[in-house]
């Protein structure tokens, strides 16, 4: 793509914004910036960007910046359907993501991860296994660090894994991954989202643009995702728990088995860290993309079984009196919130937050059978008692700080205690990071003996 003397609107300035505007900058592109945000809270953003030759418009969008640009790139926390991108859209300026750009900048094959849940965790364990089998990888994406900021470094590496949210597929245009994986789709985000299928039409993007070269790993188990494999041109590598395959990767009986063009390998998984269905959902999709890039099978078992997984997935703080306590701060949705209660029996969850839109039915049966006392808290404590209040001894509770206490006594022997919201964390925390931290200090805090 040729950058030089373009007119580039960057919309967003926090670190992707940075990056792109360095970025686009240094080809010689004329840069304009935009965001919400005044002068005064973008002061270390701008500081970054000091001495390029960059134009800002800050504390609003102005449209007509928009129906001028040449080109757009929108950040990862902008929203595609804010009205000056609708409008620059309906005059058929292009609009395009971050990904977008830096991708048709990356020569190194790119293994491009999606799904509702298990995005980070499988994107940063597919990048252990490259490293591991001595491929130089680059890990970026919504995880963190912006893609565009391997292609402003100019660093050479032989692999790219990439995390992607729905909303930075719906500014793709060319964007075609060597492999892409769908870890599975339940409703989420439908704050964001008209309906259910517009979100399941964006994550579905994800393999628009490959051909037969290509791999598309799916998630058979998933209904969705499995619905979603006949519109794909790449060839299919299927994944499942519940099935042996002849072609894909599969469990059954302790171990992972991937069967490819005559190639069989075998991971027995006793040994690993990671636990939980959901887990081995991402392992295998780590696994597969690794083998099928090249990865060799001993070193990527050496690896994935020494994963430990990340913070705030199911983080085991503290035992008290022999009751655990995990913290699942990053369960902000129903499906995550799904796998947290089939890992356990005699649970008390705690649960609750900045409601979503989506529905809570889904956790019904798993609340029934297996959560003895609901403790919920922020703005969708009501919804949530409504909808599984019956089910199960629910309490409300005005802070976490209660929260905790009361569940501290309520639980009683052999059970454990789940802090795994289903909810965003915006109505009392900055982040889930921020509310995880405070949960964990609550926990550490209680009285009581370890074992
Ligand atoms: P994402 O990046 O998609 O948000 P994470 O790896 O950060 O995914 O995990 C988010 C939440 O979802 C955590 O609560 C985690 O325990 C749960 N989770 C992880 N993998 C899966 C999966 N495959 N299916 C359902 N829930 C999952």
């Amino acid at each position: 793509m040729e950058l030089m003397n373009k007119k580039i609107l960057v919309v967003g300035l926090a670190r992707t914004g940075v990056a792109v505007a360095r970025f686009l900058a240094e080809q010689g592109a004329e840069v304009t910036v935009t965001d919400m945000k005044e002068h005064g809270e973008l002061a270390s953003e701008l500081a970054k960007l000091e001495g390029l030759p960059i134009n800002y418009q800050l504390g609003g969008n102005d449209k007509h910046t928009f129906l001028m640009a040449d080109l757009i790139v929108v950040s990862p926390g902008v929203p595609m359907e804010i009205k000056p991108l609708q409008l620059a859209r309906a005059q058929r300026r292009s609009v395009i993501s971050e990904i977008e750009l830096a991708a048709l900048h990356i020569t190194a094959p790119i293994v491009a991860i999606t799904g509702t849940n298990g995005k980070t965790t499988t994107t940063t364990l597919t990048g252990e296994l490259f490293r591991a089998c001595g491929f130089a990888t680059f890990v970026g994406g919504n995880i963190g660090n912006p893609l565009i900021e391997l292609v402003a470094t100019g660093a050479a590496v032989e692999r790219v894994v990439v995390e992607l949210s729905s909303f930075q597929l719906e500014g793709i245009q060319q964007f075609r991954p060597r492999v892409a994986v769908l870890l599975n789709i339940t409703e989420d985000h439908l704050d964001r989202y008209a309906t259910f299928q517009d979100y399941i039409d964006a994550k579905v993007r994800i393999f628009e643009n490959q051909t037969a070269e290509d791999f598309a790993i799916l998630n058979m188990d998933d209904p969705i995702v499995a619905a979603c494999a006949g519109k794909i041109r790449a060839r299919l590598v299927p994944m499942s728990q519940q099935r042996e395959l002849d072609q894909g990767i599969f469990y059954r009986d302790g171990r992972i088995t991937f069967r490819w063009d005559g190639r069989e390998e075998l991971f027995p998984i006793a040994g690993y860290q990671l636990q939980g269905v959901h887990n081995r959902e991402n392992i295998m999709a780590a696994l597969a993309a690794g083998l099928l890039m090249g990865c060799d099978a001993a070193a990527s078992q050496e690896a994935a079984a020494s994963f430990r997984g990340l913070p705030h997935r199911m983080e085991l703080v503290r035992t008290i009196n022999g009751i655990p306590w995990y913290e699942d701060s990053k369960a902000t949705n129903v499906g995550s919130v799904e796998k947290a209660l089939a890992s356990f029996d005699n649970i008390t969850l705690i649960a609750g937050g900045k409601d979503k839109g989506g529905s809570y039915g889904p956790l019904a049966e798993l609340v029934r059978s297996r959560v003895r006392h609901m403790v919920l808290i922020g703005e969708a404590r009501e919804r949530i008692a409504r909808e599984l209040g019956e089910l199960t001894d629910t309490r409300l509770a005005s802070s976490l700080e209660e929260a905790v206490q009361l569940a501290h006594e309520l639980t009683g022997p052999g059970g454990v205690v789940l802090f795994s919201p289903a909810c965003s964390s915006f109505d009392m925390f900055r982040d889930y990071e921020e509310r995880a931290e405070r949960y964990k200090a609550l926990v550490r805090a209680l009285d009581g003996g370890e074992r």
